[in-house]
């Protein structure tokens, strides 16, 4: 779950704003409160395009741009790509590739004297970018021609989980999240997430999650109910944001146990102790690998010996069988 100096289970106070974010609108709440306590001018983000079935890079301003960017957007975007970023006063939601990126660049500029402070941060847990030709073959499989522009699409949110929804005139359909990311969106993911080593936003001061219940297997339960998340500051910048966000009556916390959060993210549990594995079964089989360092990929993978050969088996067979 990466390094931490707090962990809480929290919600968006404002109901319309924990209702129409991915998991409970903390994020949202955050950056409207952000804005209008005067902490940030502007925060990048991430929302619709003017063709929904597209995702850009977005400068959100006032509340009601915040809550239209609302909801995660399971489809390629490239939050760095917006140059508002290098605007002074300039907060950054992002995907924790983009975080990371953008941290390391920042440490760079600030050493070479080229950039005063650090922007505000925040991340959130990230299973890996689908392909934008799932939301095409979701759109479809709603039974809407390839060549319609709908009028609004949503992948979740407005509810919890939410469903993946596109509007078009008066119709609206929808499939659940379970059919829309786990049968097609989640499968779709490119392979550079697969190898990536942070998928819980290690760089932000802030992280969000989703706190899903689980069943007895650990399987997250995606039942619609209120949204609840998993907050974690991983800077004592962010907790301070974080309780000062709690004290002025923006967003709900109650502290829990880190491991009850990793309990129920066995993707990201298994995704970074098989790591090095999938690393190393690419590498024999000829691949150029990327290299990480600060993951503890090593320690990790000396826990589990068998699953780090058996891992490393499969994905060398499956390189190998890919290949020729
Ligand atoms: C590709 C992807 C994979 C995810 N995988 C996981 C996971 O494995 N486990 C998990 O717990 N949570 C995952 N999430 C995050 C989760 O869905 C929630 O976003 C998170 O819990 C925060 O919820 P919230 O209600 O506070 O966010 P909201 O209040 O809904 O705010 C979402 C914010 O994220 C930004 N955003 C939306 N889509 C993108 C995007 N594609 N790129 C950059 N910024 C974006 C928006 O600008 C908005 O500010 C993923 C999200 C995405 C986009």
């Amino acid at each position: 779950m990466g390094s931490f100096v707090g962990v809480w289970k929290g919600h968006a106070v404002d109901p319309e704003t924990r209702h129409r974010g991915s998991s409970a609108g903390v994020l949202t709440a955050l950056t409207t409160w952000l804005l209008e306590s005067g902490k940030a001018t502007r925060v990048a983000g991430a929302g619709a395009d003017r063709d929904p079935r597209r995702t850009v890079p977005v400068s959100i301003t006032t509340k009601e741009e915040a809550l239209a960017s609302a909801g995660s957007r399971y489809a390629p975007t490239a939050t760095l790509s917006n140059p508002d970023i290098q605007l002074p006063g300039t907060a950054v939601v992002g995907k924790p590739c983009e975080i990371s990126a953008l941290k390391s660049y920042v440490i760079n500029a600030k050493a070479n004297g080229n950039r005063p402070s650090t922007p505000i941060l925040l991340s959130f847990f990230c299973a890996g970018t689908p392909s934008a030709h799932a939301t095409q073959r979701l759109i479809e499989s709603l039974g809407i021609a390839k060549s319609t522009v709908p009028d609004s699409l949503w992948y979740r949110g407005r509810g919890w989980p939410g469903r993946f929804t596109v509007q078009l005139r008066d119709i609206t359909r929808s499939v659940s999240y379970d059919e829309s990311w786990g049968k097609v969106l989640g499968p779709a993911t490119q392979w550079r997430c697969k190898v990536c080593p942070d998928g819980v936003g290690e760089s932000a001061d802030i992280a969000v999650a989703d706190f899903w219940q689980s069943d007895d297997s650990g399987y997250p339960i995606f039942v619609e109910t209120d949204g609840s998340s998993a907050v974690i500051a991983r800077t004592i910048r962010g907790r301070d944001l974080l309780l000062e966000a709690v004290s002025e009556g923006i967003i709900d916390l109650e502290p829990i146990d880190i491991n009850s959060l990793a309990a129920v993210q066995p993707l990201q549990v298994q995704r970074r102790t098989g790591l090095l594995a999938r690393l190393t079964g690419s590498l024999l089989a000829g691949r150029r690998i990327p290299l990480f360092t600060g993951f503890s990929l090593a320690k990790i993978a000396r826990r589990q010996p068998r699953l780090f050969l058996r891992i490393a088996r499969g994905t060398y067979q499956r390189v190998r069988s890919a290949g020729s």
